[in-house]
This record gives C-alpha cells, sequence and structure tokens, in this order.
C-alpha cells in the first residue's frame, strides 16, 4: 500500500516551517511594519518593495481555471528544476536511497539525484523509446523512492505508452513522477486527470515551452494535497519573484496566441519531418510528440558543425544511449525551419 508518511524522511516530517511575517498576519491593513520591507517603495517606477505572495495564491487560481485541478493540488516552482530537486529533498534518504530513470531522458532527474546524494538505478529504454517495465520492475527495491517518466520524452520525442505509466502507479509504492514538460505538443492526453486516482501521481508541467516563458523560471507541479502540502513546507519561502508572478498572470490571459503557436509548430513539426526524410543524408526522422524532432545522420557531426557554420544551432545527441547519430532539432518558426531546410538542401549539393 502507498503511504505518503512511511515514504516522506524523517527530518521533514519533523520540520517546522519558516514561518514569514505574511503567514502570520494574512489580513488587510493600512499600514504594515511586520517584515522589514522599505515602506518607501523601489527606485523605479515600477514597485517591487513589498514581498511576494509566498503561496502565488492569484496565479494558481488562473491556472486551476486553465488546466482543470484544483489550486491545493498546484505546486509552483523556479522552473521545474525546484519540484525536482525539492522531491528528492522530501523522499530520498541521501546515501540510502535510490530512483530509476529511464534513459535517454532528461539530464536533471540524474544531476538532482548527484545533489541530493541519491543512487541513480538506469532502466533504458526499448528500442522503439518505450518503458521496458520488466527491468524497471526488477530494479524495485525498498529503498527505491521514486521513478521518472518523461512523456513526450526528451530526447526521443515520443510518449509512453498509458499502460505503462498506469501499470507503475498502480504496483509501486514510491512516487511516480510524470514530466509533460511537452505536453501542449503531444497527441496523448495529460496524466493530470488521473491525479484524483493516483495518490502517488505527481504531474510535472511547465510555463518554459508552449506558453513561451523559459525566461520567467515558473514549473508545475500536480499532485495529492498531501505532496502539495510537503513541497510547500520545504520550498524557499520567496520562490517565485513577484515579477514572475505578475508577469505569468497576464501571459495566461492570452490562451488563444499559445493554442495559435501550439497548431502552428505541430503543424510545421510534420511538414519539418516530411522534408527532411527526403534528404539523402537523413537516415531516420523518429516521429515526435514534442516540439522538436530526432533525427539521424550518416554523419551528424558534419551536418552540425556545417550548420553552426551557417548560423543554425542545434543540439547535438549523437553521443547519448540509443540516440547514436542523431541530432535533437527543435522546431522554430516558419521563416527559421524553411532558412534550415534551404542550408541543409545546399549540403547535399556541396557533397555531391
Ligand atoms: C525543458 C524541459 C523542462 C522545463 O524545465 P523548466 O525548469 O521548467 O524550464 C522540464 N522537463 C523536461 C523534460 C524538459 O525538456
Amino acid at each position: 500500500m502507498f503511504d505518503i508518511n512511511t515514504l516522506l524522511r524523517n527530518n521533514i516530517k519533523v520540520l517546522t516551517p519558516y514561518s514569514s511575517a505574511r503567514d502570520e498576519f494574512k489580513g488587510a491593513a493600512e499600514i504594515f511594519l511586520d517584515a522589514n520591507e522599505n515602506s518607501f517603495g523601489s527606485p523605479a517606477a515600477v514597485t517591487f518593495n513589498r514581498y511576494p505572495d509566498p503561496l502565488q495564491r492569484s496565479l494558481k487560481e488562473k491556472i486551476s481555471a486553465v488546466k482543470g485541478v484544483p489550486a491545493h493540488n498546484i505546486f509552483l516552482g523556479n522552473g521545474s528544476d525546484e519540484p525536482i530537486d525539492l522531491l528528492y529533498r522530501a523522499f530520498c534518504n541521501p546515501g540510502k536511497d535510490n530512483v530509476i530513470i529511464t534513459p535517454p531522458t532528461y539530464g536533471m532527474y540524474e544531476v538532482s539525484a548527484n545533489i541530493n546524494d541519491v543512487f541513480v538505478k538506469r532502466a533504458p529504454l526499448l528500442p522503439n523509446f518505450q518503458l521496458d517495465i520488466d527491468l524497471i520492475g526488477s530494479l524495485i527495491s525498498p529503498q527505491t523512492k521514486l521513478i521518472w517518466i518523461c512523456s513526450p520524452n526528451n530526447p526521443t520525442g515520443n510518449s509512453m505508452q498509458r499502460e505503462d505509466v498506469e501499470l507503475l502507479l498502480n504496483n509501486f509504492n514510491g512516487i511516480v513522477i510524470v514530466d509533460e514538460a511537452y505536453i501542449n505538443y503531444s497527441r496523448s492526453k495529460s496524466m493530470i486527470a488521473e491525479l484524483v486516482e493516483y495518490p502517488n501521481l505527481v504531474v510535472l508541467q511547465t510555463l518554459s515551452k508552449a506558453w513561451g516563458l523559459a525566461g520567467l523560471r515558473i514549473g508545475m507541479a500536480f499532485a495529492s494535497e498531501d505532496i502539495i502540502q510537503i513541497l510547500n513546507r520545504i520550498k524557499p519561502p520567496y520562490n517565485i519573484s513577484e515579477v514572475a508572478q505578475r508577469e505569468a498572470l497576464n501571459s495566461l490571459d492570452h490562451i488563444e496566441q499559445v493554442n495559435d503557436w501550439i497548431r502552428t509548430t505541430v503543424k510545421e513539426r510534420e511538414a519539418l519531418s516530411v522534408h527532411l526524410k527526403q534528404l539523402p543524408f537523413v537516415q531516420h526522422v523518429y516521429p515526435s510528440d514534442a516540439n522538436f524532432l530526432l533525427v539521424k545522420f550518416n554523419d551528424p557531426r558534419e551536418i552540425y558543425h556545417y550548420l553552426v557554420g551557417n548560423g543554425i544551432i542545434v543540439r547535438d545527441r549523437s553521443n547519448v544511449l540509443l540516440c547514436e547519430g542523431c541530432l535533437r532539432i527543435t522546431v522554430g518558426t516558419p521563416d527559421e525551419n524553411r532558412k534550415l531546410l534551404k542550408v541543409l538542401s545546399e549540403y547535399s549539393l556541396v557533397k555531391s
């Protein structure tokens, strides 16, 4: 049986969280002299002299409306990186516990494990980039606290089969994290709807990709109220700045613009895939549910440097397990994609 209290680290269980001035007095008042802020204001025209809302209540209400998830099931972090780190700190005893990752996948799960001195077990994806459920099952030990699933996966671009993810959720007594950073570009539905069913599910999303706000650093974790409260207890009190909260609130009003970009990106992704496949030095273009394509080349390093020489930077993934020979190419604007294809078609000419 899944029991959040046996999973939680002892030091976190007994922790007295930091209590801010705004935690201790939440009401309205004329004069606030309780937080050692500068009551005069800020030097520039925009005022930031007051501490931001530690629990980002207005922003969560808006995200709640957009996502259809109650606000008490939402945690906001300084990028997805923050909830990733906090999940280690809450549930993994350094030097003792372990987690499972499924390479090739997003690098932060492992970096964050290393920072927290948590042992990483690897269950590489199958050649079709799906989860090796038997291998994952055989790696689970009593010290296994977290399983990281990225869907759609970075850098392979595919979504994981839902039955596999649900099999893990049903049989693993630790926490299954499904990182949905690219969900807006996917044919598959978000796991968010499954939150009511699985107390051990954490869904990560972000404003960094489809919402075009990578510079603001806002990551979202959706989970049971128990898990959200644990993350709230251990986070730095003011983890989302006032600027970020305000700008994110404004951006969430522009959902039509965002949906428009998503539609264009998906259309461009499919067209780019068709055109790339026609190039003689392209071996394979993997199907993608994300805003990038994983493309296998005869000579990826040479193509990489050729593109750099033409002012176009892509990501070299040719040394990554199961991605041998591959470059990861983000889908740009129609104009950028046209230029990429033009430059690549000239490579054929140069080489023939
Ligand atoms: C880009 C990306 C993120 C986003 O991270 P932020 O810290 O929210 O910018 C998260 N997970 C994956 C798999 C990504 O590729």
